[in-house]
């Protein structure tokens, strides 16, 4: 089995694999120099690739005078990777090949008011449909990245709140997963899942330290550094949502009060829509339990055609992210903000337009260097592919993420930040 070879490859294999994707096309000789390898090392590295099919040659580069050198390049369709981005409103389930391009994708309701096993084995039946449709074999999936709100035990691949529903507080979902769907699953962060997403697919200069803002029906964040994600102690960091922007304000159900989520997500705006007389029903709003993002959606597009009331509910959640921005980009001294998720794929520029003239005006650093707000590349599916990327790089670059009985790409402790450069 494919899982089976790519769990015993050790991890020059990663690192040469992983040169020839940023590369897109190398010669041996080049491998040398950007590993720092021996080239007998790379000469047996190469051929097991090549016999593993996850490599294949594409030529040869013009001479500068000895012998001509074969480049070698991914065999992009080799291997896949999923991602799974799952919370209480959505679920979008793509699939990336070995290259990081995005082969298919859909999406279905979200967990709702269903139980975990039901809605898992909803996934798992997506994910065969979406297979099927994209003519991906099961053997050649490398594994799952199934990735949700926080806290989260990484140890043990557990959602620690009671968001969607209580029943969902310290269930196994990732054994259960990887029991229905017979493939390695990671559990992960929406928003660090997204933040490195976008390092991936090139939305962000690869030398950057950047700050990704995610918000679907809730706000998360995700700060990533040259390549690499911060984790902080247990991966549940970087939870601008749950900032208090002031201290003697509402209790939050995360046990802080004031936090900016109730000022500014997608819940709050909803809220404020709804205390404008005729707003709710004139722009359609509904009173389900997993309507957050349609409705926000819906006051974000007439926000965006214009219409005043929608405006200014906009401009007040844009202005309490906005000096949230400045306390992440204050931080960790950040060159960029990158948006992503669903409410920001609706109603991005605005969020941007606000964020940009805060951190123009009163950003920390500004005197020493600008702070650019960038809107996701990929938008709404940012943090499904993200789960997905994670996946590949775990096998790229195979590291930490191993049990010591080697069958999981779980993580097997606190820090399983990778600090190989992976250039988008
Ligand atoms: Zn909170």
């Amino acid at each position: 089995m494919a899982t089976a070879t790519a769990l015993a490859r050790p991890r020059t294999h990663g690192i040469v694999l992983d040169l020839i994707r940023a590369a897109r096309t190398i010669s041996r000789v080049e491998l040398v120099e950007a590993s720092g390898l021996t080239g007998a090392t790379i000469t047996n590295v190469v051929r097991e690739l090549l016999d593993d099919g996850l490599i294949e040659e594409a030529g040869r580069a013009e001479s500068t005078g000895g012998k001509p050198r074969t480049l070698l390049r991914l065999r992009a369709r080799a291997r896949f990777t999923v991602g799974v981005q799952l919370d209480r409103c959505s679920c979008t389930i793509v699939i990336i090949d070995l290259a990081g391009q995005l082969v298919a994708r859909t999406a279905m309701g979200g967990a709702g008011l269903r139980s975990p096993r039901e809605t898992l084995i909803a996934v798992a039946d997506h994910l065969d449909g979406l297979m099927a449709t994209a003519d991906v074999q099961r053997s050649l999936v490398l594994g799952i990245g199934l990735v949700s709100q926080g806290p989260q035990d990484l140890t043990s691949g557990r959602l620690l709140t009671g968001n969607p529903m209580g029943a969902w507080h310290g269930y196994p979902l990732l054994d259960e997963l990887e029991a229905i769907t017979g493939l390695p699953v990671l559990l992960d962060n929406d928003a660090t899942a997204a933040a490195i997403g976008e390092f991936w697919i090139g939305g962000v200069e690869p030398a950057s330290t950047y700050g990704c803002i995610y918000m679907a029906s809730g706000i998360g964040g995700g700060v990533v550094s040259r390549g690499g994600v911060y984790r902080g102690g247990t991966s549940n960091s970087v939870e601008i949502g749950h900032v208090s922007l002031d201290i003697d304000g509402e209790t939050c159900e995360c046990g802080n009060r004031g936090c900016l989520e109730h000022y500014a997500g997608p819940e709050a705006v909803i809220a404020g829509a709804e205390r404008v007389p005729g707003l709710s029903r004139r722009l359609g709003l509904t009173h389900g339990d997993t309507d957050t993002l349609v409705n926000f959606t819906r006051i974000a597009r007439a926000a965006m055609a214009g219409d005043p009331e929608p405006l200014r509910l906009l401009h007040a959640s844009a202005r309490y992210v906005a000096h949230a921005a400045i306390g992440l980009a204050s931080l960790f001294d950040l060159d960029a903000v990158v948006l992503a998720g669903q409410s920001f794929a609706s109603a991005g520029s605005i969020y941007a337009e606000a964020m940009q003239t805060q951190l123009d005006r009163t950003g920390f650093a500004r005197d020493v260097h600008p702070v650019q707000v960038l809107l996701s590349k990929s938008g709404a599916d940012a943090a499904a592919i993200g789960g997905a990327v994670l996946v590949l790089r775990s096998e790229l670059t195979p590291r930490d993420l191993r049990r010591p009985d080697g069958q999981s790409l779980r993580y097997t402790e606190p820090h399983p930040v990778r600090d190989l450069p992976i250039t988008a």
